[in-house]
C-alpha cells in the first residue's frame, strides 16, 4: 500500500487501516454533491462517502487513493493532474499537521481539514484553480 506502512496506524496497532485516502480529498469530500468526472466516479465517491460516514480508519496519502481508483483521470495508479493535486495534498497535509502515510479514524481526519482548512478560510489558497471550485466556493 504506497509509501505507508502498518505501524504508522495509531489506531489498531498491527491491523491494516480500512481506507487508503489522498489528503486533498478531506476537503472534496466536505463539499461533494454528486457531480464528478464520469457516473461510475461519482457513484463510486457517493459510495465512499458514505463507507466514510461511518468512521473507519484510514490511510492519508498523497498519491492515488480508494476514491481515484474509479477515476478516468487515473492512468496506471498516477492522475493525469498529479503535479496539481500532490501540491494540494502537500498544504492540507501540512495544515493538519500530518504526514503522508498516516493512520488515523475518518472523522478525526475531517476535523482537522475542518478546524485548520475550511473553518480557517484557507482551501480557496489551496485549490481555487480546480474545476470544481464553484461547489464548495458557493456551498
Ligand atoms: S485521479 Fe486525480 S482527478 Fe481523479 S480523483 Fe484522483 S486526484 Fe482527483
Amino acid at each position: 500500500m504506497g509509501d505507508g506502512k502498518l505501524s504508522d496506524c495509531k489506531i489498531s496497532g498491527s491491523k491494516a487501516c480500512d481506507y487508503k485516502i489522498r489528503a486533498h480529498h478531506g476537503m472534496c469530500l466536505a463539499f461533494f454533491e454528486g457531480k464528478g468526472y464520469s457516473s461510475e466516479f461519482t457513484m463510486h465517491m457517493g459510495k465512499m462517502k458514505q463507507l466514510l460516514s461511518e468512521n473507519p480508519e484510514v490511510y492519508i496519502f498523497s498519491e492515488t487513493d480508494d476514491i481515484c481508483s474509479f477515476c478516468p483521470n487515473n492512468k496506471a495508479g498516477v492522475c493525469l493532474s498529479e503535479g496539481k493535486v500532490k501540491n494540494y495534498d502537500s498544504q492540507v497535509l501540512a495544515l493538519c499537521g500530518l504526514r503522508s502515510g498516516t493512520g488515523l479514524l475518518w472523522k478525526d481526519f475531517e476535523k482537522l481539514v475542518e478546524t485548520n482548512i475550511l473553518k480557517a478560510g484557507k482551501r480557496k489558497d489551496i485549490c481555487g484553480g480546480c474545476q470544481w471550485n464553484y461547489i464548495c466556493e458557493n456551498a
